[in-house]
């Protein structure tokens, strides 16, 4: 359905995060660069009888719910809490770990928007998806796509194949369009753009995909289920920060129901030193330009281990983007090291048990330095979201398939002709 021809659904209608009014299609006319929220008619938290992330499909912007595992595993920490020294201290593991009651099959809070966002579109009436991405939400949506037989275009670079896999049988329903030779993200980014432009296919939406936001926003309303209050802090570590964003609007919505009072959780936001734009832009108070000093910020990309974090153009300014977030709820950045994370990564593992990525430990050294510096303090309740642990447990359980590519794209033919002459092969059913 084309943009302006939707404005609401018997669940849901749109509303403007800067001005409150409603929104026809995916922008607000009054506000072009302010993101776009869902308002669900039902505003009492009713969850469902539903395992996993459709457990709140009330508040998820799709019609149908499938039955699937896949949804945040909230736990109350004991021993990483004590050496924290903190007492109310709760992991939302959104990784795999079957031992925590975590079944995410691709091993991130990536599988919480893939699902939600591909019934959308087909409540829409969409027939496909494009998607780009370096990993975690390529193989996000590959498992949401061959699961719901969902036609999902991926496009990556070729360097980044060998994070792609899921743990089922890839299906016809995959395509993979690989930039032969690329390394670089924002190539397989703007030939993702080309193809909706010229094409006429539907994008994902980042940031702006409603469903993304609200299926991400779910760890904060498992919380209010499994502890029956918000919780005082949370912790995560962040690229887009579109998860920061979507777990200040669960606490919004949460409050707006009326049983958990008004105030918002603050939010502790981590990211991987050198390469910390949202932390430089909220400590010095500007906004990022992701177009200054590119060679200098590919270099400090290039020294990061939490490489999942390596965002150069985040949803930082914009109204009810990331500043407007950490201003709502007082919230804070961090900037963590490599040896940091490291060392997080392993006390993470000793006291919880499973293994946990480069991302999952940068919030784990955040936690750590707000607890040392009485930023969160000894009895306050805290969310720290465990974003991911990627394949270490999914290769134990399962056999993890690779992905092939549909399509080949030169590095020169990924440019406005070139799409033009792919044309015929993506208009194909
Ligand atoms: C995507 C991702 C993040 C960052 O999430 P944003 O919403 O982009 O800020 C953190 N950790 C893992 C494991 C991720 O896959």
């Amino acid at each position: 359905m084309d943009d302006g021809k939707r404005e609401m659904t018997d669940k849901y209608g749109l509303v403007c995060a800067a001005c409150g009014g409603p929104v026809t299609g995916s922008r607000c006319s009054r506000c072009p660069d302010a993101l776009v929220r869902t308002e669900y008619w039902k505003s009492d938290f009713a969850p469902s009888d539903h395992p996993g992330i459709f457990r709140y499909l009330d508040w998820l912007p799709s019609s149908e719910a499938v039955e699937t595992p896949i949804g945040p595993a909230v736990y109350r920490s004991e021993r990483l809490a004590e050496r924290l020294g903190l007492s109310r201290l709760y992991v939302a593991f959104n990784g795999y770990a079957p031992e925590l009651e975590a079944r995410n099959m691709t091993g991130s809070f990536k599988d919480f928007e893939a699902l939600p966002t591909l019934l959308r579109f087909r409540d829409e009436a969409k027939t496909s998806i494009v998607v780009a991405s370096a990993g975690n939400t390529a193989r996000a949506f590959a498992y949401a796509g061959a699961l719901l037989e969902f036609p999902v275009y991926l496009v990556v670079p070729e360097a980044m194949r060998s994070k792609l896999w899921i743990p089922i049988r890839p299906t016809e329903a995959i395509r993979l369009v690989v930039i032969s030779g690329s390394h670089d993200y924002t190539a397989a980014i703007r030939f993702a753009a080309l193809l909706t432009e010229r094409l006429g296919l539907a994008p994902e939406g980042g940031a702006r995909n409603v469903a993304r936001r609200d299926g991400m926003g779910t760890s904060v309303l498992e919380f209010a289920r499994v502890v029956g209050e918000l919780p005082r802090h949370y912790v995560q570590a962040v690229g887009s920060g579109t998860g920061a964003i979507a777990a200040w609007e669960a606490a919004i919505r949460l409050i707006r129901s009326g049983r958990f009072g008004a105030i918002l959780p603050t939010l502790h936001l981590a990211q991987n030193a050198p390469f910390t734009p949202i932390h430089d832009a909220w400590s010095a108070g500007t906004p990022i330009r992701p177009e200054t000093d590119v060679p200098e910020q590919l270099a400090r990309i290039r020294a990061i281990v939490a490489d999942v974090l390596a965002n150069r153009n985040p949803p930082y300014s914009i109204p009810g983007g990331v500043a407007d977030a950490l201003h709502a709820t007082s919230g804070r950045t961090y900037a963590v090291t490599n040896a940091k994370i490291a060392a997080a990564q392993s006390l993470f593992e000793q006291s919880e048990g499973p293994p946990i990525s480069p991302e999952a430990g940068a919030a784990v050294a955040a936690l750590s330095e707000a607890a040392a510096s009485g930023a969160v303090l000894h009895d306050e309740s805290i969310l720290l979201n465990i974003t991911g642990n990627n394949d270490a447990l999914l290769r134990r359980d399962y056999h993890l398939h690779p992905l092939e590519p549909w399509l080949h794209v030169a590095s020169d033919q990924a440019s406005e002709a070139g799409v033009d002459r792919l044309a015929d092969r993506f208009r194909r059913p």
